[in-house]
């Protein structure tokens, strides 16, 4: 029996995430190792999917259980966590309230439609009641959030607090713990072992859930974990104590002190690509028809393509790309492709 199983589960999604060989990439790189990509972009029919989704798979039974009203959540105006709070929510037929800062320096030539389209516009669609908030970025527990939080409650109303991308949520580690259980039965179907998982990493519970799910196995170090935050401090001290969080729930009975993390990639800061961050973007849509975005994806996928380049995976080794999502945001970041 898998540690995961005490924990109750609501679906949210399709079942294993599929996985695609990227070996127009891997021949673009010059041939060194495998490159496969686990598509949880690809893994639910709620809005435009993608890995908070499986997060949210351990938190929905409390919220069922305590019968609740609303579900509450933060991000940027961008964000993928509050579309896919307020999709879960529709699902699950309750209201969302989400609180929508502003974590990015909108470039000029987006600021007449940043607030329009992409993700935003989806969660109107979703009818999500959605507040923007000039406040700036901040990975971390939020004075908005807390006031949507009393104004609901004051109104009558039981809301549930979902914290940024989930991760502080007592069980937001738990989603990504399944993920590695996933990989582990993909790998015996395929015949094939990954050597190395290459992940995104900005709020943590997402990279702490598979290092700590990999862990089981002994396989933790395989784990890359590639900083899209631009605030690597804070993005691995919060990262490190959701692992030990999740470890310590889980009945892991391990702790731990240190995990791979990669901070070359995240700048020039949250939500803004570098001129590598394009590249990436561009050559893996050119060489495989896929898209990421340039906010979280196309960073991870940029800390791959360099550390092909710097030969830092073992000749003819698999690297397991993890795609979490996101491309939903591209409308809001025209003007880097036109
Ligand atoms: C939220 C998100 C991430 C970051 O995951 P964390 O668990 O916050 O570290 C990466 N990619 C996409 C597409 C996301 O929506």
């Amino acid at each position: 029996m898998a540690l995961l199983d005490k924990f109750e589960k609501y679906d949210l999604l399709f079942g294993p995430s599929p996985i695609s060989k990227f070996e127009n990439l891997a021949k673009e790189l010059g041939g060194k190792v495998n490159i496969y990509a686990k598509r949880e972009d690809r893994n639910s029919g709620l809005a435009f999917a993608g890995n908070k989704l499986r997060k949210f798979e351990y938190i929905v039974p409390e919220i069922i259980a305590g019968d609740y009203t609303h579900i509450v959540s933060i991000g940027g105006i961008q964000s993928n966590q509050t579309l896919m709070t307020i999709a879960t929510a529709c699902k699950l037929g309750l209201k969302a309230v989400t609180v929508q800062e502003n974590w990015v320096p909108i470039p000029e030539a987006e600021k007449a439609t940043y607030d329009k389209v992409g993700n935003i516009e989806a969660a109107r669609i979703l009818g999500g009641d959605v507040r923007l908030v000039p406040d700036g970025f901040d990975i971390g527990m939020r004075k908005s959030f807390e006031e949507a939080l009393q104004e609901l409650t004051s109104q009558g109303f039981k809301p549930y607090p979902v914290p940024a991308g989930c991760s502080e949520h007592k069980y937001g580690g738990l989603g990504f713990v399944g993920f590695a259980d996933e990989l582990i039965k993909q790998e015996k179907e395929m015949g094939i072992k990954f050597d190395k998982i290459v992940v995104c990493c900005v709020t943590g519970s997402t990279a702490a859930g598979i290092f700590v799910g990999m862990a089981q196995y002994g396989r933790e170090n395989d784990v890359i974990a590639i900083d899209a935050s631009g605030k690597p401090e804070k993005t691995f001290e919060q990262t490190l104590r959701i692992i030990n969080h999740t470890s310590e729930i889980l009945g892991l009975g391990k702790k731990f002190d240190t995990f791979n993390f990669d901070t070359r990639f995240g700048g020039p800061v949250y939500g803004i690509p570098n001129e590598g961050t394009i590249e990436a973007i561009k050559l893996l849509g050119k060489t495989e028809g896929t898209l990421t975005d340039p906010v979280y994806e196309g960073k991870s996928m940029q800390g791959l393509i360099e550390l092909v380049k710097e030969d830092k995976f073992e000749k003819d080794s698999n690297v397991l790309f993890v795609h979490l999502g996101g491309a939903s945001s591209l409308s809001a970041y025209q003007s880097y492709f036109s």
